[in-house]
């Protein structure tokens, strides 16, 4: 007889996203006349830039004529794009990798789910908490999460890093020595980021204990100030125990045209659980070769653009035109009296949640100003008493929200 998975039925509660979706289309059908502004879901509004377009544009007609036409991409991606991801992030920072450390995918979130393959069914894993859900899910589903525990607040086997107001949101070392820890930084949904010293602290720890890091840099781009690590590399030793994640998503506004990229340093190597020494770069190059047919031509000739002056031109001015809003949030919270946190080095401002019950904030939040933002008890127990605001909504409308904030009503 065919048996389901079970570990599904260990999640607790719905996906995030979902259920502030369903609480705001049950305000919005109540109340039609009320003019939302949504500031919850990461997802970005603006256009893709015009050499994106331009480049996107081409690469179909050359999809047209069979001289030019193309099929199946190399599994890793096309070395056009491999090499401009090389040389923009990596290069120009001075970070040495190869090509073959590069696999371009369709999207950060498969990625960081799909990695667990490569590990052994009894590894442990620790997440900073609040936390972006899907690294949590993923390994619940899995069965790595264990059991619900009400009173933790969490899935009994994770090991959660917890950031609070004490340590600026970038969590301290684990309590417990962990086989895999998660790192988000910039941060969703906390908006901070951290210091090059205390990125080291986690890489130290890490070579030492044997663990490693999954580091997820989505937000890379919407760093602005200078001392600031974009990459985890930057650090030495790094590319001994980390792996890094970058999305075109939020960087060139390709939440919905699918292009990421995942660094497995050669360096990386490791025991496996028959005891032989592996690198992970060949495990992940044997799992995308054996399970994926790469990302679309036209897409990566879209996201190669995106690489170019031109490109990278555009998309920075797209980057600043989000960040100017999240300095609007900012100040306006400030200004109404909140504590923030976040917002200039990301696209997300986490404020303190007077009363401390951020659902409630929600509710309230949807009842007297029409503003849609995200529960901070969603990402995780840590999160209980803060709540996400992004600056990814018009000009327009994030001035507004701060305005019926500021005077107290809609
Ligand atoms: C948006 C986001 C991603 C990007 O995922 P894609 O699948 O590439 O769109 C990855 N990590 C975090 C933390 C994010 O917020």
């Amino acid at each position: 007889m065919f048996t389901a998975n079970g570990y599904y039925s260990q999640l607790h509660g719905n996906y995030l996203f979902y259920e502030v979706g369903r609480r705001a289309a049950t305000f919005a059908e109540a109340h039609p006349e009320a003019e939302l502004i949504r500031m919850g879901i990461g997802d970005v509004t603006r256009p893709l830039v015009p050499a994106v377009i331009e480049a996107m544009h081409k690469a179909v007609d050359e999809m047209s004529h069979a001289e030019t036409f193309h099929g199946y991409s190399p599994a890793f991606g096309y070395d056009f794009l491999r090499q401009a991801i090389l040389e923009r992030d990596y290069t120009a920072r001075g970070i040495s990798l190869d090509l073959d450390e590069i696999f371009v995918s369709d999207g950060a979130k498969c990625d960081v789910a799909n990695i667990q393959e490569l590990f052994s069914p009894d590894t442990v894993v620790a997440v900073m908490d609040p936390v972006y859900p899907v690294y949590v899910d993923t390994n619940v589903m899995s069965g790595r999460g264990g059991a619900f525990d009400e009173k933790k607040g969490g899935y009994e086997k994770i090991i959660y890093m917890p950031g609070s107001e004490q340590n600026g949101f970038v969590a301290d070392l684990p309590q417990k020595r962990p086989d895999v820890m998660y790192l988000c930084f910039p941060n969703n949904p906390t908006g901070v980021t951290l210091s090059k010293e205390q990125l080291k602290r986690f890489v130290d720890y890490a070579r030492k204990n044997g663990t490693l890091i999954l580091y997820d840099s989505a937000y890379e781009s919407y760093i602005s100030e200078p001392d600031k690590p974009h990459s985890i590399y930057e650090v030495e030793g790094a590319k001994e125990c980390a792996i890094e994640f970058r999305s075109m998503s939020k960087t060139a506004g390709f939440t919905g045209t699918r292009c990421a990229f995942t660094v497995v340093p050669e360096a990386l190597t490791v025991k496996d659980s028959f005891g032989n020494t592996v690198h992970l770069r060949d495990l992940w190059a044997r799992r995308v070769s054996t399970k994926f047919n790469g990302v679309a031509y036209i897409t990566q000739r879209g996201a190669a653009a995106a690489y170019g002056k031109t490109g990278q031109d555009q998309i920075m001015g797209v980057v600043a035109d989000y960040m100017e809003n999240a300095r609007i949030i900012r100040e306006g919270l400030q200004k109404a009296g909140y504590t923030v946190f976040g917002g200039v080095n990301a696209p997300y401002i986490w404020l303190k949640v007077p009363g401390g019950d951020s659902w409630k904030f929600f509710d309230e939040l949807l009842k007297n100003y029409h503003i849609i933002g995200t529960p901070g008890e969603g990402f995780g127990a840590a999160g209980e008493g803060f709540f996400r605001m992004t600056a990814f909504a018009t000009r327009e409308s994030t001035i507004e929200a701060m305005e019926r904030i500021q005077k107290g009503g809609v």
